[in-house]
């Protein structure tokens, strides 16, 4: 039997060990969290992915927590349609939903080890596998890559009991915000805005201070998001500043793989990094159920590499569009022509 290595127990972890076989590899997962995150936002999940996790027997739960979306309305600040597209559906799951349905998941012949990784290089395993976030050390140490980048952007999101109809993003100069109804009949929301002035400073901002400047920010889409988003508890915003990982087209090297957002975390834009996190965990974890460890990289690299970058390249584009400060006007009639 061999051995398998997994830095980090969030969704792309998760999934890998969910989609390993027990009869094939014993598997180690290494989770610095002593406990899931009680809050968390919304995700939306495309039609591959729910594939992906029906694969691993997680679908069905995972649409039993998750709204269907099936309308979503790009829109300007003063709530004009731009764009709309009807054609395609999504589930909208929150994190804890998703987190909670992978986890239940993992065989219990998977070891879980909680703690840090300092040194994933001390690792035993056949393979060590890299599924520990943007910041990834296992990259740094294992794979010669460099630290993530600020892409100048700052993030809060939410869940608020104000319920909303459909799934709408609404542009201004410099911000956006996002709207969609949940399975709990709670809304999801999620604001953006340019890394300046008082959104400098976001990490260190307290509950209260998140609060008043997402409620002063949403008052510039409309009575509905400021009512939905100032219901909000206070505690339960989350902000951050927001990261990418840098371009890289080798996944492997020696012993170690990387997977989720160690391998290519994106601007938030196209709503893809969670869906490919989960993509590469079941390709890496399907690989290596039916392959030696070489012959699964290489096919890992083969099915994933260009695709997840390209996806990393096309959200960073997305979010220099929607984020434009000036030009707004000219983008939108664009993007109107264009719909
Ligand atoms: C504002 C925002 C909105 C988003 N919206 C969407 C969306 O709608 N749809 C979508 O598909 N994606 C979305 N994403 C992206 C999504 O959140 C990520 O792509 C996804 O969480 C990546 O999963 P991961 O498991 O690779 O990394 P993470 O979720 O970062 O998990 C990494 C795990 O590794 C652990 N860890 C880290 N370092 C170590 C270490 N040294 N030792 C042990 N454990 C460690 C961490 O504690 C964590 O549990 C969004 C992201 C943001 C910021």
């Amino acid at each position: 039997m061999g051995t398998i290595s997994v830095v980090g127990g969030g969704i792309a972890g998760l999934a890998l060990a969910a989609t390993l076989d027990p009869e094939r590899w014993s598997v180690t997962l290494h989770e610095q969290a002593p406990d899931r995150p009680p809050a968390g936002a919304g995700l939306v999940l495309w039609p591959d992915v729910m594939a992906a996790l029906d694969s691993i027997g997680v679908g069905d739960t995972v649409r039993a927590n998750a709204r269907l979306i099936d309308r979503f309305e790009l829109a300007d600040g003063a709530r004009r349609t731009l764009h709309v597209i009807e054609n395609r559906s999504a589930h909208l799951v929150t994190r804890p939903h998703l987190l909670k349905a992978l986890d239940a998941a993992v065989p219990a012949s998977v070891i879980r080890s909680t703690g840090r990784v300092e040194s994933p290089d001390a690792l035993a395993g056949d393979l060590v596998v890299g599924a520990d976030g943007v910041h990834s050390v296992v990259r740094r140490t294992m794979l010669g890559g460099g630290p993530a980048r600020k892409v100048g952007v700052a993030a809060l999101r939410g869940l608020s009991p104000v319920a909303t109809d459909g799934m709408v993003e609404l542009w201004q100069d410099g911000a956006l915000c996002g709207l969609s109804p949940t399975a709990s009949g709670e809304s999801n929301w999620y604001l953006a805005h340019r890394a300046n002035g008082e959104f400098a400073n976001i990490s260190a901002w307290d509950d209260a201070t998140a609060h008043r400047v997402a409620l002063a920010l949403a008052a510039r889409f409309g009575a509905e998001a400021e009512a939905l988003i100032g219901a909000t508890t206070p505690a339960a915003i989350l902000r951050q500043d927001l990261w990418v990982a840098p371009a890289r087209w080798r996944l492997s090297s020696g012993r170690a793989v990387l997977i989720g957002d160690a391998a290519h975390a994106m601007a938030p834009n196209l709503g893809r990094g969670a869906c490919a996190s989960i993509l590469d965990a079941v390709a890496l974890g399907q690989a290596l159920n039916t392959m030696d460890i070489p012959r699964a990289l290489r096919q890992y690299q083969r099915t994933r590499a260009a695709r997840t970058q390209g996806l990393r390249a096309a959200s960073s584009l997305a979010m220099k569009v929607s984020m434009l400060e000036r030009g707004a006007g000219l983008r939108d009639r664009l993007v109107r022509l264009g719909g």
